[in-house]
């Protein structure tokens, strides 16, 4: 089953409805900084020097790629086949949204304990915003233990947020429910600002910014 956003589209619609446009329908028009480059690599490696702490996983991203609409039926069957199955990048799909799990546990209960990983050396409020929609996707599937997001405070320190997480739902679905409503229409002609940088530097400031000049010409 095909989606139509994920927890990075969903965060980038957070920031701005024309970024969520065009990551959907445009995705090319993205140019990232070196800088930029430089950071997700660094957060790949806290990721997966945090796995490594589970040399029992099963990775669903060595077995299937980029196929990520395969993930979430792949996800069920490694679930069902083995009670302690211990899951990495497990694919959950609700409500056109689908999301990819860092760290799946599976409980002898068959509830999960799920981690996120995030580089960062603090708590963030996109950190929370982006384990927030994964809860509202993967709840829907799965009976949720706890929901824990593993952040980079001189090591790993692990916080769990499941009550805070289930609290955001109805936010959650109306946000999904606005975004979906804009990508059935045409792209939103929403003004540069300052939203542009925050809470991340927007990869079509270029795009965008070429419209303004365009438009200061004329
Ligand atoms: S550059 Fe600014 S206005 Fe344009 S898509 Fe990005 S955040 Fe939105």
């Amino acid at each position: 089953m095909s989606h139509l956003l994920s927890k990075s589209k969903y965060i980038r619609g957070l920031q701005c409805e024309r970024a969520l446009w065009l990551d959907v329908y445009q995705p090319r028009l993205a140019r990232y900084t070196r800088e930029q480059m430089r950071r997700f690599d660094a957060g790949r490696d806290f990721e997966y020097a945090f796995k490594s702490t589970f040399p029992a996983a099963l990775d669903l991203s060595a077995e299937l790629g980029r196929k990520v609409d395969a993930y979430p039926e792949r996800t069920v069957a490694l679930l069902d086949e083995n009670p302690a199955a211990v899951l990495f990048e497990a694919g959950f799909q609700y409500d056109d949204v689908l999301v990819l799990a860092d760290v799946v546990c599976q409980r002898e209960d068959g509830s999960l304990d799920i981690y996120e990983v995030k580089s960062g050396s603090q708590l963030s409020d996109t950190y929370r915003k982006d384990a927030a929609v994964q809860h509202y996707v993967i709840s829907h599937c799965r009976r949720i233990h706890t929901f824990n997001i593993v952040y980079n405070e001189s090591g790993f320190q692990t916080v769990d947020l499941t009550e805070d997480l289930a609290a955001q739902a109805d936010t959650v679905a109306a946000n999904i429910a606005a975004m979906k409503d804009i990508l059935a229409h045409g792209e939103p002609a929403t003004p540069t600002g300052q939203h542009c940088l925050e809470p991340y530097a927007c990869p079509y400031q270029h795009y965008c910014q070429q419209g303004v000049r365009q438009m200061s010409l004329f």
